[in-house]
């Protein structure tokens, strides 16, 4: 195999190299099939077996309850920053958002050009480096929904649990930590997720939705645009992302090979503790972005004591072997992202870099 190096790109992302390497085994023909995935109808019973066992896995994996759909999207989460008000805000009503970060942001702005909307909380005024408090929270018990952004994939910030919405229905746009750690899908309304980051390649949107959302869609919508052609037609009313569909049913059977979310969760939490330890235990050379209690174990932010510095930890991480390591321009620094697929291994070359790094230029 051509030598791999350390992804640590925020998205698309490093995928599970078990995965990749079935992929291109499987390529010029799947078993049995004699055709690549590339070329095989969507209407064939060999994709038919594709995305049902895709979603059985996925099922499986986060014990999705029969009360909810799971629906294969195109457009990514940026879509779903559209379809989540033009299907569940109806004209009169208004919807709660957390503003937590530059991905909430833009879904506020979307929300808006279709109906009300109010911000529950906002961090903006500290640069997002931390999640509200229950005490800062404004929620409408009367709202259409509440949005949040389990983690914000910029400031490298996490909510550790849902904020509880007494029966208002919660909608998250879970796009960079999906099947991170262990999730109670039945708490929420809408859940979404762009895949490139934890799922597979960009181009398929992972949508679950609960059953009863379904009858809230008005009349009219755009066909493509409506939760209910999409559910009505299992993923399949027009030519869904094949290829994307069957990484991320691989993808999936990979988790839960892992243990499942429990075990990956775990996994997960210990790699990110081991650089939030190289951070911490720099003696002040490195400053994380997050507050303490809203670290993400998706993406880890930090600054240097100049940009100078933060240019030269770029440049010669590249040269050992770590890409994407330079943080979001909006940000500055360096950001990690090290989702379900990054393996220890790339941890270690990481932390060993940082401690020689600060030891060098400290
Ligand atoms: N939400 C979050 C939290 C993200 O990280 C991203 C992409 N980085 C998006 C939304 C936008 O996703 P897409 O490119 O799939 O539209």
């Amino acid at each position: 195999m051509t030598a791999r190096i350390y992804n640590f790109s925020s998205g698309p992302a490093v995928l599970p190299e078990p995965v990749l390497a079935e992929a291109q085994r499987d390529l010029m023909a799947l078993p049995g099939v004699g055709m690549s995935v590339l070329e095989i109808s969507h209407r064939s019973k060999p994709f038919d077996a594709i995305i049902a066992a895709a979603e059985a896995d996925l099922r499986e994996l986060a014990a999705i309850p029969a009360s909810h759909r799971i629906l294969f999207l195109q457009g990514g989460a940026s879509l779903q920053f559209s379809m989540v008000p033009m299907n569940l805000l109806p004209h009169g009503a208004s919807a709660d958002y957390f503003l937590t970060g530059t991905w909430s942001k833009k879904a506020i702005e979307e929300a808006r050009k279709v109906g009300a909307v109010s911000v529950a909380a906002s961090t903006e005024a500290d640069n997002f480096s931390r999640l509200p408090e229950p005490a800062e929270w404004t929620l409408d018990p009367r709202a259409a929904y509440v949005h949040f952004t389990p983690n914000e994939t910029i400031a490298g910030i996490e909510w550790q649990r849902e904020p509880e919405t007494a029966g208002v229905p919660l909608v998250a746009d879970c796009s960079s930590d999906i099947f991170s750690r262990p999730i109670d899908v039945a708490k929420y309304g809408v859940i979404y997720a762009g895949a490139q980051k934890n799922l597979g390649p960009s181009g398929v949107t992972l949508v679950i939705i609960r059953d009863d959302l379904l009858a809230r869609s008005p009349k009219g919508l755009p066909t493509m645009l409506d939760y209910n052609t999409q559910a009505k037609e299992k993923s399949l009313y027009n030519t869904p992302p094949v290829f994307g569909i069957y990484i991320l049913g691989l993808v999936a059977k990979w988790m839960r090979a892992q243990g499942g979310l429990a075990a990956i969760g775990k996994a997960n939490a210990a790699k990110a503790a081991q650089v939030y330890g190289a951070i911490d235990g720099s003696g002040g050379f490195y400053r994380g972005h997050a507050a303490a209690g809203s670290r993400s174990n998706m993406n880890i932010t930090f600054r240097l004591p100049s940009e100078p510095l933060e240019k030269q930890f770029v440049a010669e991480a590249t040269a050992q072997g770590m890409d994407g390591l330079a943080g979001h321009r909006s940000v500055g620094g360096i950001r990690a992202s090290i989702y379900n697929a990054f393996p220890v291994a790339g941890i270690d070359a990481l932390v060993g870099f940082m401690t020689e790094f600060a030891r060098k230029h400290g």
